[in-house]
């Protein structure tokens, strides 16, 4: 048996050079991450080669005792992180990741065609939350359910609970899902549950038959909500989901959260685990439960909170000097690990200054902001600090970073106005922001 340099040079080359690339890029991606050594031994362990279809005590497959004992103590470790009462809450760790968690639990308490509503994409919603456009249902979400999507004011780039209120109250959802993939502000859950307890009891005085379901996809937070350093979506929603790749710090996966009790008529809990097996997944990834199970003990200890408080810091810091340097920035600001950037009033877009900083070795990605004409030339980017923190980084190291940010949009500006016979590296730069493959048409 050969290690992998050995069994095969081509991945382990691959693999070298983008070990390479992660360390010697700012790597600014809002939903990325540098998980610990800890857990990448754990999800490159044996645990990959053992089925296990069913929950634990309740297998498909024999040989599952240390599998068992894996499940229970990842299960246990995720309500203890988010300080959860077992006998209140229960939790499936099963879940692949976001997007197939988001759907199983559409299909565990909903009907096919059911109605739903989560922040629309182009206002930092998440694909997997109903996005479609005018002219097509875009993800799996809105093809299966009918998807009204809420949205900012525009104004002052804050979720409009008023519009979501009226338009809940007229279109009557099953569903309403909190969370985001790009939205610098916590989410005002009382606001949220208040408004499907209204249209329940006194506007439309039929109580169960119609009432509303409230999700909370807290993917990009949930380490902020795990550390306190947010405020708490379980104190208001009846569904928790997350990745746990994100700001949680631990490997590719998925999480679902469930009240006990049931909620509208609904036993959630074996609602949602059949949804998960056998309904959309057969056998759990145990080396990934493995490598969370891992991640989740580090969240319960103080230098984890350290490093969320750090996070948020950071992105304050980043966020001050971006406005300093006179950028406008969504919603003025930032309470959690990211940032929009409105780069429209600059005359340029997202994507062209995406290509420049990539080529500079920082790695960020363009955003769409409230107010595009069109989703395939997004007007900002988005500026996440969770990684650059777990590589160490300060308040000053990201005032650094947003100079640099700077630099990159100065060049993308005067690159985009230079005239020919300029010098070789000015007209290839010109060519890099004049290009129309800039321009794609992914929707994420
Ligand atoms: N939910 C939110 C809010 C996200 O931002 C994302 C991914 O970025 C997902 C779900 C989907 O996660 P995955 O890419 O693991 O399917």
């Amino acid at each position: 048996d050969h290690g992998l340099s050995e069994a095969d040079p081509e991945v382990s080359s691959i693999i070298k050079k983008e070990k390479e690339r992660q360390f010697k890029s700012l790597e600014l991606i809002a939903s990325e991450n540098f998980t610990s050594r800890a857990v990448m031994e754990a999800v490159g362990s044996c645990l990959t080669n053992k089925y296990s279809e069913g929950l634990p005590g309740k297998r498909y497959y024999g040989g599952n005792y240390y599998i068992d004992e894996l499940e229970i103590l990842c299960q246990k470790r995720a309500l203890a992180a988010f300080h959860l009462d077992e006998k209140k809450w229960g939790i499936n760790v099963q879940p692949l990741s976001g997007s197939p968690a988001n759907f199983e639990v559409y299909t565990a308490i909903l009907n096919p065609h059911d109605r739903i509503m989560g922040l629309d994409l182009p206002h930092g919603g998440h694909l997997s939350h109903g996005f479609m456009t005018p002219k097509r249902r875009v993800s799996g979400t809105s093809i299966y359910f009918e998807s009204m999507p809420y949205r900012l004011d525009e104004s002052t780039g804050l979720v409009d609970y008023d519009m979501l209120e009226k338009t809940a109250t007229l279109f009557r959802p099953k569903l309403i899902i909190a969370g985001a993939s790009a939205y610098p502000r916590d989410f005002d859950y009382p606001r949220m549950r208040k408004h499907i307890t209204y249209r329940i009891d006194t506007f439309w005085k039929i109580a169960d038959a119609v009432g509303a379901f409230l999700m909370m996809d807290m993917a990009h937070i949930s380490g902020l909500v795990a550390a306190s350093v947010v405020a708490n979506p379980f104190e208001y929603c009846d569904i928790v989901t997350t990745t746990t790749h994100k700001s949680l710090r631990g490997p590719r996966g998925g999480m679902i959260f469930f009240k006990k009790d049931p909620v509208l008529g609904v036993d959630l809990e074996s609602a949602i685990n059949n949804a998960v097996f056998p309904g959309l997944q057969g056998g759990p990834h145990n080396h990934t439960i493995g490598g969370l199970a891992v991640c989740l003990k580090h969240a319960e200890s103080p230098e984890f909170k350290a490093y969320q408080n750090q996070v948020v810091s950071n992105c304050r810091a980043l966020a001050n000097r971006l406005v300093e340097l006179g950028y406008t920035v969504v919603s003025g600001g930032t309470d959690n690990h990211l940032v929009l950037v409105d780069l429209r009033p600059l005359g340029i877009d997202g994507a062209r200054v995406e290509k420049i900083l990539d080529m500079a070795s920082i790695t960020l990605n363009k955003n769409s902001v409230p107010g595009d004409k069109s989703a395939l030339v997004p007007g900002g980017i988005r500026i996440g600090s969770p990684a650059m923190t777990t590589r160490g980084f300060k308040e000053k190291e990201f005032i650094a970073i947003a100079d640099f940010i700077h630099e990159g949009v100065q060049i993308t500006i005067d690159a985009k106005g230079l005239v020919s016979g300029s010098s070789k590296l000015q007209e290839f730069l010109k060519f890099v922001v004049s290009s129309d493959f800039l321009l794609t048409d992914k929707v994420s």
